[in-house]
């Protein structure tokens, strides 16, 4: 490593592209050959090449990594985060799946949840509130709040803290952002960065100081989540309400399908398990490739 090498955090992620912040300025690093495998939130040893542009030497150790992949690659979406919180709305469409899914990868990567239930001031809310008293059940907490009004609530959960803000499309994740982060001008309904001017990538994430301390991530890229990295014993451990049952199936190496005797079917059957976590599971379950 060179002498003159700086301690930066990454704040945005493109491609190979990478803005580094080391708290006096804002450096646009690459990697070294094709050693890629950095993340927004990363912290990182890098040199300078010119004023303003320099190259990433070294990623600290990150206490964590959350990714997500598919049939032909495994993509970071941020290091470092002491929380994600999903973001979802009755409005447009509540996308349980998404839900999930993100819900899985933070469980597999040992990150805390939050889920963000925006447009409280609609009225098509309270079904939906109520319906996600089954995931307050599971552990995690729901914070309601509206992008048109006070955000106080949200602003405590995330003072002092890295959180990666996630969603499905129409949920109001920029309006949210754009209150929460006000220079961020994040387009509401549109993804337009300059950063992105004359690159191809689009899907890219980016690190916001907080005025009162953390940060916000904004990934667009949690629209589609494939898990294909997690295996089966992975999967099972990240739904609670599996995890809980483990062990207590008649077959030790029961996947929770259609064994007889199966703890978890039971407690489907029973009511105590929502079928839509089961179907996804199952579903989940199918899109692997290591047998159990
Ligand atoms: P994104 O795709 O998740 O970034 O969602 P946007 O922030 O673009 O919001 C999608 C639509 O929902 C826009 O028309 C917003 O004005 C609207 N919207 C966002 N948050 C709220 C909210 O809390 N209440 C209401 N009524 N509309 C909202
Ligand atoms: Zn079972």
């Amino acid at each position: 490593m060179t002498a003159n090498a700086r301690s930066g955090r990454v704040i945005a992620a493109h491609g190979r592209h990478f803005l580094v912040d080391d708290g006096e300025s804002v450096t646009e690093c690459v990697t070294r050959g094709k050693k890629g495998g950095v993340a927004c939130g990363d912290r990182v040893r890098f040199s300078l090449t010119h004023p303003g542009s320099g190259v990433i030497e070294e990623v600290e150790p990150r206490f964590n990594l959350l990714y997500r992949s598919d049939e032909f690659r495994t993509k970071l979406i941020a290091a470092n985060v002491d929380q994600v919180l999903v973001v979802v709305a009755a409005v447009p469409l509540f996308r349980e799946e998404l839900l999930i899914r993100c819900l899985v990868a933070c469980e597999a990567a040992g990150i805390p949840a939050r889920i963000v239930l925006n447009k409280t001031d609609l009225p098509q809310t309270a079904t939906l509130a109520d319906y996600l008293k089954a995931y307050e059940a599971l552990g995690y907490i729901v914070r309601k709040v509206s992008a048109l009004g006070d955000l106080g609530s949200l602003e405590a959960d995330l003072k002092g803290k890295t959180s990666v803000l996630a969603g499905a499309s129409g949920m109001g994740k920029s309006s949210l952002l754009n209150r929460l982060v006000p220079e961020a001008h994040a387009a509401v309904g549109e993804i337009s960065q300059a950063l992105d001017a004359g690159r191809h990538t689009t899907t890219h994430a980016r690190l916001y100081p907080l005025a009162n301390g953390g940060a916000l991530i904004d990934s667009p890229g949690m629209q589609e989540f494939g898990l294909k990295h997690l295996n089966p014993h992975e999967l099972m451990a990240a739904f609670p309400e599996i995890r809980a049952r483990l062990g207590q199936c008649r077959f030790h190496n029961c996947r929770h399908l259609k064994e007889p005797g199966c703890a978890v079917l039971a407690a489907a059957e029973g009511g105590d398990i929502l079928p839509s976590r089961l179907r996804a599971y199952h579903s989940l379950l199918k899109e692997q490739k290591a047998p159990l």
